[in-house]
């Protein structure tokens, strides 16, 4: 059956779906074989479904990779907010360990402490100042004038927190005993046994890494730089 260019034109767009009837299909395909125009006409029919899905096909891949893109971002921040939030605790906890627990050695200055013996032979240390963090105490034996004698060494340190924030409690004296070791005496029960040592002299004397120091470092920095104490009580 021979169809006109028009009707071809028609039904190349079905032929080119393959939903055209079996009639129509061998119409078509008799039409093309002679006819140039149509079969220009397919063609650009045919390219213009590739470049349609191409186009298509592009997209989806674009959208892909936003999706990708969105994805990722929406993991970064997650990360980014968990970071965040885990340093702000870590400097929080820095920050308090700084401010309240971080010493700082109080520098000696006239006044600062005082040593004095109570009548039943106890020495007791009295810190004048505003406020203090922590007290600190050892002895030791030094040989002078051809005597052995039992000297102690004191110091107190601040932390930012004594030192510039809190106001010292009233009510509270800042005092504690020198000469006195207690200790639990598991063995008969009794409790607190007391140890009065012989203290002949009371030195002050900062040591800002002392706590790290075992007591014959100590021993030995006091012997060697003893001319940093300041002789605060003297029997
Ligand atoms: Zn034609």
């Amino acid at each position: 059956m021979k169809i006109s260019c028009e009707i071809t034109k028609d039904l190349l767009p079905l032929y080119h779906d393959e939903v055209c009837s079996n009639q129509s299909r061998i119409a078509v395909e008799e039409h093309l074989q002679e006819c140039d125009a149509c079969k220009k006409y397919l063609d650009s029919i045919n390219s213009d479904f590739i470049q349609d899905s191409t186009a298509k096909s592009s997209e989806q891949a674009k959208s892909n990779v936003l999706k990708g893109i969105k994805k990722k971002l929406f993991r970064k921040n997650v990360m980014v907010s968990v970071i965040s939030v885990i340093c702000a605790i870590a400097v929080l906890l820095g920050g308090f360990e700084l401010i309240f627990h971080r010493q700082i050695p109080i520098p000696y200055e006239e006044g600062l402490v005082s040593v004095k013996m109570r009548d039943d032979g106890k020495l007791l240390a009295y810190f004048n100042g505003d406020d203090y963090y922590c007290s600190y105490k050892w002895n030791t034996t030094i040989e002078k004038d051809g005597i052995k004698q039992d000297v102690a060494y004191i110091y107190y340190t601040d932390t930012i927190w004594t030192r510039y924030f809190s106001k010292p409690q009233k009510d509270k004296e800042y005092k504690y005993e020198i000469n006195n070791s207690s200790w639990k005496d598991y063995d008969n029960g009794e409790g607190l046994i007391e140890e009065k040592k012989d203290i002949s002299a009371v030195y002050y004397m900062v040591y800002p890494d002392m706590r790290k120091m075992s007591s014959n470092m100590i021993k030995e920095e006091v012997s060697k730089d003893s001319s940093k104490s300041v002789l605060l009580w003297k029997k």
